[in-house]
């Protein structure tokens, strides 16, 4: 059997063109236009990548977006008097602060500063606590991704054994809490770096989702014939002559892909979803704002 390969790309290209009409109409019917502000501090060059795509993003679509860009010695009162002005300012819907912070700011006191109704990113306790108690909350964004693509692509969590190689607070976690919830009803099980015999679980999944962050961990013989493989991880192995990042995931894609029903590849999987799924949770957190969900 050759699995099916699930397009991430694609589907995220298809997602795109609806929320870009999305927002068209509510600019259209109710004069709003989503807006979300990304602060960054310091200089990682790699997280200026993402900001920057994010930013990109919002221009392509029509969201209101508002940079910060502060030098590595801002302190974290003057992170938090701008997280707080953002708070309160009408025209934002969504705050964003990238992550990793700078050693002597205190990530989880600026994550927590954030209003809940604009925690876009779903990192904040409020949301994670109506994630797993099961009400209405914005979804972190890679899980929210992975829920998506299970939907688009015709798979099934109803019932199903997924399993969940990680326990990260930014994937492994509320992607399990997630598919827990009654609208997916899966059952659910999460494997660390503790566990004993690892693919005695993986083995019995029809879902299972690697998000460990090692190149090839699991093998073919770790996968259930017809199963669904979700591939989180993303590896840099080195460079291409060109200066192109080489990618792989946390499965063994070639072997895998013979064994299991639909697998996501890396790159072109996960990875594209989840910054679609920022924008969605922005144009719902301004639906919100405006009593109109
Ligand atoms: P993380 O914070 O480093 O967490 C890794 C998790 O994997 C931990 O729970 C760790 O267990 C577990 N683990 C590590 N080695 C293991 C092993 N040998 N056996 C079993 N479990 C093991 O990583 P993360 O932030 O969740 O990211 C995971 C991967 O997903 C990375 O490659 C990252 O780049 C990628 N990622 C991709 C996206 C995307 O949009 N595509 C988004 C986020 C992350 P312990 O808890 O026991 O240490």
């Amino acid at each position: 059997m050759t699995a099916k390969i699930i397009n991430g790309s694609e589907i995220a290209k298809t997602i795109t063109a609806e929320i870009r009409l999305e927002i068209e109409l509510l600019k259209e019917r109710h004069g709003i236009i989503p807006g979300l502000a990304t602060i960054l501090v310091g200089n990682d060059p790699a997280s200026h990548v993402y900001v920057g795509n994010k930013v990109k993003m919002c221009n392509h679509l029509g969201i209101h977006s508002e940079h910060y860009s502060l030098p590595s010695n801002t302190s974290e009162e003057e992170l938090l008097t701008l997280v707080e002005r953002l708070n309160n300012t009408p025209s934002i819907n969504g705050v964003l602060v990238q992550v990793p912070l700078p050693k002597h700011i205190h990530e989880s006191s600026v994550i927590f500063s954030i209003k809940p109704e604009k925690d876009v990113d779903g990192f904040h306790p409020v949301s994670v606590g109506r994630m797993v108690v099961d009400d209405p909350s914005f979804l972190p964004c890679t899980p929210l991704g992975i829920q998506v693509l299970l939907e688009r692509s015709g798979i099934n969590t109803e019932g199903a054994e997924v399993v969940v190689v990680g326990r990260s607070n930014i994937v492994g976690k509320p992607v399990a809490n997630n598919m827990l919830r009654k609208a997916h009803n899966a059952t659910v099980t999460v494997c660390h770096s503790a566990t004993r015999d690892i693919a005695s679980h993986t083995k019995r999944a029809d879902i299972l989702i690697s998000a460990i962050g090692k190149p090839h961990f699991i093998t073919a013989d770790m996968v259930k014939e017809g199963a669904t493989v979700i591939d989180v991880g993303t590896n840099e192995l080195g460079k291409t002559a060109e200066g192109k990042r080489i990618l792989v995931g946390d499965v063994d894609f070639e072997a895998v892909k013979e064994k299991a029903g639909a697998i996501t590849p890396v790159p072109g999987g996960v990875g594209p979803m989840t910054i679609i799924m920022l924008m969605s949770n922005t144009v719902k957190a301004a639906k919100i704002a405006h009593n109109l969900l």
